[in-house]
């Protein structure tokens, strides 16, 4: 049976059996044809019918969306309404129309042809997020005038739950996802640390990405089995892969209701050491998640939601208000807000980032942001804002340089005088940590942490930073191994100079919640963890059985070892002590 079984990358956990929606955003062909003179009038009808339809759907949309996750989230659609209503392209595809005799179908097909060509040599083809609202906006006009059936996720109606199959998935296709309709998510491409990935796995939707030829294998109706605990597909299963996957998933969920059980209560280890669990945040909704899952506070609020996707930035007040309130969420424990982490694979719509061959090192996070105080203030000081009522924290992504730590330090000093000028309530400072995240801030540690009050290693980018392994691509998704003697020889490092110098270090890439990498870090030192909410429960019933003496000798172990596969063996050995190892990952071999 080996080619009905698909192998990728688990993203995102649990396990679900359902028939196929390939979801697609590429269209037909569209005929190229021309029309008489004398049915201009009725074409230009068929043209504005459509783009009041597709306005309509799109308005609905945004309702739901609004509905689901609030009026943050549901402004990912302004720029689609906006598109729709452009002078340029609704005057412009009736020029089409009138003068060339374009059917409505081909003029709008030119008219989306003719944007992407703009916003390319407008450096702008980069903006994943504004090329998907295009092709959502043409996919639904087109497919409207072409009468072809309509696709929209919404669409997918509760009562017929299906796994999505798509090429690829971007966050705000993501976001629209119904969990009540989508059962699973199945993606050709994608990694773990994709956002997609991150968002899915946030919304508790079980999820496999990296799944190579998938398309070619399955189509829409047909059944399959998405395991997002092992990352694989199964094509078609026998009536005995079900009932297997469906004892395991029983299985899982009765350790599930043990995991609920204790997440509320402290992580402490057999041999008594306390270990922090705080959640990362990528969406407000995803707030009252973390808070049932038992977070000790929040230790990466990633802040690019404000902005991927929308049409303009976000305002100081609305800033100010949500982060208060998310501050104001976990019963004073700390809550660490992430200034803009812009570019590498996280576009923003409002504002222009330059088109550049190697994005991941190019004008990235606070590289951008302190070129761009228009874009830093207003964030800065709705987080002066918001500390004034919560204890709230401010991190820095992807830094390479102290002058950068000391630069946001001046800034905030700055802002915090101009509110208090101004009389506006705000916090005189706030804690200032950095995401270690590449290598040379792995390297020189020591020297962040006498200029920055907390360190977080975020171990996604620190990962492909190290070796040289892009995150996001699929092909070589096995290649990506926080595991490898490398990676770990950082983060060992980053640890000791952290807990030399007095600082909190904690680890809040994806790692952390890989029950492996869990019994590593503890042994490491690592005493706070931050994980995506879904992940929380099982990281604390992890710590609850593993003693620090055990780890520290599974790390010394892995730190000893010549491969990430053996860096991991040990960690494994000392969990199946505790699970059934094949819960995790079916496919994993017990030891002995
Ligand atoms: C990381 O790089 O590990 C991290 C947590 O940040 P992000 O995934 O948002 O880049
Ligand atoms: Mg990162």
């Amino acid at each position: 049976m080996p080619n009905r079984l698909i192998r990728g990358v688990a993203v995102s956990p649990g396990i679900v059996v359902g028939p196929v929606l390939v979801v697609r955003w590429e269209l037909p062909p569209v005929p190229e044809r021309t029309i008489a003179s004398g049915d201009v009038t009725r074409e230009l009808k068929r043209l504005h019918e459509a783009l009041d339809w597709a306005t309509e759907r799109v308005q609905k949309m945004r309702e739901r969306a609004e509905e689901r996750t609030g009026p943050d989230e549901a402004r990912i659609f302004d720029a689609q309404l906006m598109m729709l209503e452009d002078e340029d392209v609704v005057g412009g595809v009736e020029r089409l129309i009138r003068e060339n005799r374009f059917t409505a179908e081909r003029a709008f097909e030119f008219k989306m042809l003719e944007w992407r060509g703009l916003w390319s040599s407008q450096e702008n083809s980069t903006l994943r997020d504004r090329l998907a609202d295009l092709a959502d906006v043409e996919v639904r006009v087109i497919g409207h005038l072409m009468d072809l059936p309509e696709r929209d996720m919404f669409d997918v109606r509760p009562d017929s739950p299906v796994v999505v199959v798509a090429r690829d998935l971007t966050p705000s296709l993501t976001l629209q996802m119904d969990r009540t309709a989508v059962l699973g998510i199945a993606c050709e491409q994608g990694t773990r640390t994709s956002h997609a990935a991150i968002l899915a796995h946030s919304l508790g939707i079980p999820a496999v990405m990296g799944l190579q030829g998938v398309l070619e294998r399955v189509k829409s109706g047909d059944r399959v089995v998405v395991d997002g605990w092992a990352g694989t597909l199964q094509v078609k299963p026998t009536a005995a892969e079900v009932a297997a996957a469906d004892s395991r998933d029983r299985q899982r969920r009765d350790l599930d209701i043990e995991l609920v059980a204790g997440a509320r209560q402290p992580a402490v280890t057999p041999d008594g050491a306390t270990v922090l669990v705080r959640a990362n945040l990528d969406v407000p909704e995803e707030l009252a998640a973390a808070q049932r899952c038992g977070a000790d506070g929040v230790g990466l609020l990633r802040t690019e939601f404000l902005i991927v996707g929308r049409n303009r930035m976000p305002t100081e007040d609305e800033q100010a208000t949500l982060y208060r309130r998310v501050g104001e969420s976990f019963g004073g424990r700390d809550v660490v807000i992430r200034t803009y982490d812009i570019g590498g694979d996280k576009f923003p719509a409002a504002f222009r980032t330059p088109l550049e061959a190697n994005p991941f090192l190019g004008w990235r996070a606070i590289r951008v942001c302190l070129d761009e105080p228009k874009v830093f203030r207003p964030q800065i000081r709705a987080v002066l804002r918001a500390a004034a009522h919560a204890p709230i924290k401010l991190m820095i992504p992807l830094v390479t340089r102290v002058e950068e730590v000391e630069a946001t330090r001046e800034l905030l000093d700055k802002e915090a005088r101009a509110l208090r000028r101004a009389g506006v309530e705000a916090a005189s400072a706030v804690p200032v940590g950095v995401m270690v995240e590449t290598p040379a801030a792995a390297v020189i540690a020591d020297r962040f942490a006498e200029v920055a009050d907390f360190m977080s290693v975020g171990t996604n980018d620190l990962t492909q930073y190290t070796l040289a392994v892009d995150r996001s691509n699929a092909r070589l998704a096995a290649r990506f191994s926080p595991l490898h003697p490398a990676v770990l020889r950082l983060l060992r490092d980053i640890q000791a100079v952290g807990a030399a110098a007095g600082r909190e270090v904690s680890v809040c890439g994806e790692m952390a919640s890989d029950p492996a990498a869990v019994v590593l870090l503890i042994g490491l030192g690592y005493r706070v963890l931050s994980v995506a909410s879904p992940s929380l429960p099982l990281v604390k019933w992890l710590v609850r059985r593993i003693s620090v003496g055990e780890a520290a000798g599974c790390a010394a172990a892995a730190l000893a070892a010549r491969t990430p596969d053996d860096a991991g063996a040990c960690a494994r050995e000392a969990l199946s002590g505790h699970i059934d190892l094949r819960l995790l990952d079916p496919s994993a071999r017990l030891p002995g």
